[in-house]
């Protein structure tokens, strides 16, 4: 007699498989809704921005990275929501009309050299990856740093580099950068940061009192160093910690 245990096996697997679809396809759907809502926010406040829309590629990079792999089990129903999560240790993902106008600001080609302060989930390196960039990221907490590292690479984004540290100082040893984003609230610029930038590069951080609402800024240094600053959006961050 031939054994249906097989067949059993079979038929598990293909349900799994079924299952995890329907999972893709509920999920993809509710991450074009959530870029649906940051193009209204993004119309809403087109003139602070200075843009009507985002690049096209921070949309289809917003489409492909799957957020609710970025937070805890008990928050993925709500991982598509315009509004920042927690994910454990008093951090939160940002918003993610935060991350897409932060990554937008930042008008990186692909290939360019990015770091970031603030791993925090991984979400926003994983938008900059999918952007080409080559991406390195600090995090000042190191079991967020631990939990980023493991996601990232079972998620695929290998390419990133992650280090566990006070992002205040920066990372001398890869520096200088193309762009820097910084995703905690600094009362001033940190001049390390000022000094990594690259000529012509872009800096986006938030400034201001920690408790309250902050600025973001758009620190750009010219060809020949000189730096300019422009105050975009009133945002509202996690401070930036550390023994600095
Ligand atoms: N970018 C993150 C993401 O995509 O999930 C969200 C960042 S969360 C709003 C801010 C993060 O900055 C937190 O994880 C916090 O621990 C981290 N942080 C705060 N101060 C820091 C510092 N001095 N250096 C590096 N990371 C810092």
């Amino acid at each position: 007699m031939r054994s249906v245990a097989p067949l059993l096996l079979l038929a598990a697997v293909a349900a799994a498989i079924v299952a995890d679809a329907a999972d893709d396809g509920e999920y993809a759907a509710r991450r074009r809704a959530m870029i649906a809502e940051i193009k209204v926010d993004v119309v809403a406040t087109a003139e602070m921005l200075k843009r009507e829309s985002l690049d096209a590629r921070v949309w289809a990079a917003l489409e492909r990275v799957p957020r609710h792999e970025f937070v805890p089990p008990e928050e993925q129903a709500v991982a598509y929501e315009n509004r920042p999560v927690s994910i454990g240790h008093g951090q939160t993902i940002s918003q993610p009309y935060i991350v897409a106008i932060m990554t937008d600001l930042l008008n990186l080609r692909a290939g360019a050299r990015v770091l970031e302060v603030g791993t925090g989930s991984g979400y926003q390196a994983a938008v900059l990856a999918e952007l080409g960039c080559r991406v390195f990221s600090i995090e000042i907490i190191e079991p967020l740093h631990a939990e980023a590292r493991e996601r990232l690479s079972r998620l695929g984004f290998d390419g990133i580099r992650l280090r566990h540290g006070d992002g205040y100082y920066g990372w001398k040893e890869e520096a200088p950068f193309d762009g820097i984003l910084v995703t905690a609230a600094a009362g001033q610029i940190p001049p390390p940061l000022l000094v990594q930038l690259a000529p012509g590069g872009r800096m986006i951080i938030p400034v201001g009192s920690s408790f309250f609402v902050q600025d973001l800024v758009i620190v750009d240094k010219t060809k020949t160093g000189e730096l300019r600053t422009r105050q975009v959006l009133p945002v509202s961050f996690v401070p930036l910690t550390g023994a600095h």
